[in-house]
């Protein structure tokens, strides 16, 4: 099946009101604007130097997601245009983030990633890590970063019930921060999980944003 095809399949599973960012690494441009010709406006990469080359070569309505690690030096040659940064994990990126932010006038919305799977591989920031970054005294200066909410990666593995309770265990934490935190903002209200292999799952467990490669675009060969 091509592009367009995949896409409605995977439309027809998700509720109004949640994101769906195709995860479009190592695909052609073609495929992209296949995808943003039947409508599709949210895209995901995972490297700053794609995001970068890429929203010089297509349209310029097009929301840009940086999805994968990212590193404070590289912060600069996206922040004039990104739509959300998903994998925020210190306090030091969010400040290069704010700070950049502030050069290009704009309020960048990210999300802080959170440590769920049972792998040591993973990035992200545990519960008490968690709680320390937002109870920091840097943190609350930091007025061009909006934190909009939680991202997570669950366990790769075919133990449903792993990724169930690991996606469980995001919902809790982003709640339990949205009461310490941001009770009464109505901007913290996103929760990024859910991939090719478990978004079904997701949807279940209340994601807000899928982030969905393979099944839209095919499988990568790296
Ligand atoms: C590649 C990637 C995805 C999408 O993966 P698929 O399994 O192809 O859907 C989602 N999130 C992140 C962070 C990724 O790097």
């Amino acid at each position: 099946m091509g592009v367009v095809e995949n896409l409605k399949e995977i439309n027809r599973l998700v509720p109004p009101g949640v994101t769906l960012v195709a995860v479009s690494k190592t695909k052609p441009d073609e495929m992209i604007l296949e995808a943003y010709d039947a409508g599709h406006r949210d895209f995901g990469e995972n490297k700053v130097q794609d995001l970068a080359s890429r929203r010089e070569r297509l349209p310029a309505d097009i929301r840009w997601h940086m999805i994968g690690h990212l590193q404070s030096n590289k912060v600069k040659y996206l922040a004039p245009f990104v739509h959300m940064i998903h994998g925020v994990d210190s306090l030091k990126l969010l400040s290069v983030i704010n700070k950049e932010a502030v050069k290009n006038h704009r309020i960048i919305d990210c999300l802080l990633q959170v440590y769920i799977a049972r792998e040591t591989t993973k990035f992200g920031l545990t519960r008490d890590e968690l709680f320390q970054l937002l109870e920091s005294e840097t943190f609350g200066q930091l007025q061009n970063v909006r934190i909009r909410g939680v991202m997570g990666m669950a366990t790769y593995t075919e133990n449903s019930d792993q990724i169930r309770d690991e996606f469980r265990l995001l919902k809790l934490i982003f709640e339990e921060i949205k009461g310490a935190f941001f009770s009464g903002n109505d901007y913290f209200d996103q929760r990024s999980f859910g991939m090719s292999g478990d978004y079904r799952l997701a949807i279940e467990e209340g994601s807000t944003m899928l982030r969905i490669g393979s099944l839209i675009f095919g499988a990568r060969n790296y």
